[in-house]
């Protein structure tokens, strides 16, 4: 008789992560709060519910980082995928579905598998012995919180995340802007040099908050601010409170020498710090912003050295429980200081359905091989899950760490070259080094 399996939180990971370990012969107990205990987003008690969107976005594998994570979740079984495509709507690319279907067939096949029982209520306290995976999301209930962050320590679970937008570093200009530190501060050179800047005119800058503060912003849910505000207020918000606000804050020209125009004093400085070890993205220090995606995309533009700008995410602020990963985490999702307990889905600090529902996958097979005497090693950093769970469990700055979809900037770069059309078959050649890793991995 194996060993069981518990799993906290039957959302898009916990649910993949369950089918995942009962498929591979380990008996999986599956504990669900709803519909006893609710939040402010879900409606329904279905397990694996989708909170707003029914879109799991971009279906195309062959130039599209999601879609090639619906490309390798599907070589990998996953039910996630294969229910999403059963209960498809017509969305031209995108994998968009009918949720209530959706959910409810997720649901049946989880209660019907012999291996797997649903234990529904609370879980309110980080379990003391047995093999777990936590995938309880980013609404995450406030007892079992409090215990993770008894364990992990205040500063490493937020409740909050405040994502500044992540930019291509290949599609900044570099005629405009340069690398520097402020004051040149670091005792090496590539310290000194960690910044890109981009420089404004008095014009531009003035040009800049008025777009600002026409921008659409999205509003809060209900309930979703309380406790926020503390010291990650949006760029709109502090362009509010007065013009120059900004200049004096996260746009502050100070301490930095243009080095294409060395007698120019820049008016405003928007600064981009890298985001990752492979130095492939950087994001827009201070730029926290509840802009719609249109509307950001518009007015980061309008920046000199972002015209041209590719964005390898936007910017948002939600109520989001997620885990500094890259230091409590092992390349097992194993909690270094707990091993018999992992993390899957959003709480690990990737971002969406889709990804949370990846990390499900492989934490469900990676603690079901541990509990049949196996190690499964996680998929190589080339393929979409792999750069995924690089990301989180190292890859990242653990000091800024903010949650992350799946995009191209999280692979070892490919080169390629040839502007636009080059890009293109650049994304093509990431997808087919990805397909080819991944199958080897799998088998
Ligand atoms: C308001 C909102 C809107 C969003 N919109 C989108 C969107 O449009 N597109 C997108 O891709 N992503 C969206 N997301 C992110 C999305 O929720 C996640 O990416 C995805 O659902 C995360 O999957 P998960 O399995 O990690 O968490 P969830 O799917 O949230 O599942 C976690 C499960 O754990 C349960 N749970 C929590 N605590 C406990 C406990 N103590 N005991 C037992 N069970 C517990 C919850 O009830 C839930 O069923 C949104 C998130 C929020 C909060």
């Amino acid at each position: 008789m194996h060993k069981t399996l518990h799993i906290i939180g039957g959302g898009m990971a916990g649910s993949e992560a369950a089918w995942q370990a009962a498929q591979m012969g380990v008996p999986v107990v599956l504990h669900e709060m709803r519909p006893q205990v609710g939040t402010f987003a879900h409606r329904t008690g279905n397990l694996a519910e989708m909170v707003c969107s029914n879109s799991f976005r971009s279906d195309d594998d062959e130039r599209n980082a999601v879609g090639l994570l619906h490309w390798e979740m599907s070589a990998a079984n996953g039910l996630i995928m294969e229910m999403a495509r059963r209960h498809r709507l017509p969305a031209g690319g995108a994998l968009a579905v009918d949720r209530d279907l959706f959910a409810a067939a997720v649901t049946a096949q989880l209660l019907s598998h012999p291996l797997i029982s649903v234990e529904y209520g609370e879980i309110t306290d980080l379990p003391q012995d047995g093999h777990w995976i936590i995938a309880t999301g980013p609404l995450t209930s406030g007892a079992l919180a409090e215990s993770i962050r008894a364990e992990t320590g205040a500063d490493s679970l937020a409740f909050f995340d405040a994502i500044a937008p992540i930019v291509y570093a290949e599609s900044v200009d570099m005629s405009v802007a340069w690398m520097q530190s402020r004051y040149d501060k670091g005792e090496t050179l590539e310290e000194q040099t960690a910044y890109m800047n981009c420089p404004m005119t008095r014009d531009q800058y003035e040009a800049f908050i008025d777009a600002l503060l026409a921008a659409e912003k999205t509003e809060f849910h209900e309930g979703e601010t309380a406790g926020y505000f503390d010291g990650c207020l949006p760029i709109e918000v502090m362009a509010e409170r007065g013009r120059e606000t900004l200049r004096f804050g996260p746009m502050k020209p100070v301490g930095l020498t243009n080095a294409h125009k060395p007698d120019e004093k820049a008016y405003a400085v928007v600064q981009l710090r890298r985001d990752n070890k492979l130095g492939t993205l950087y994001n827009m220090v201070g730029f926290q912003t509840k802009m719609k995606y249109g509307a950001q995309t518009a007015v980061f533009k309008m920046i000199p050295g972002l015209k041209n700008a590719s964005f390898a995410r936007l910017g948002g602020i939600h109520r989001n429980t997620f885990l500094n990963s890259p230091t409590l985490l092992d390349d097992q999702m194993r909690l270094k200081s707990r091993p018999n307990i992992r993390f899957a889905g959003q709480v690990t600090g990737v971002e969406g359905y889709v990804e949370s529902a990846a990390m499900g996958l492989l934490a469900g097979r990676m603690a079901a091989a541990e509990l049949l005497g196996q190690t499964l090693p996680p998929p190589p950093p080339e393929t979409a899950m792999g750069a995924l769970i690089t990301h989180i469990t190292g890859g990242a700055e653990a000091k800024t760490f903010q949650p992350m979809n799946v995009n191209f900037g999280l692979f070892p770069p490919i080169d390629a070259k040839g502007g636009r059309r080059g890009r293109k078959d650049r994304y093509k050649a990431y997808t087919d080094r990805a397909k080819a890793a991944f199958t080897a991995w799998l088998s």
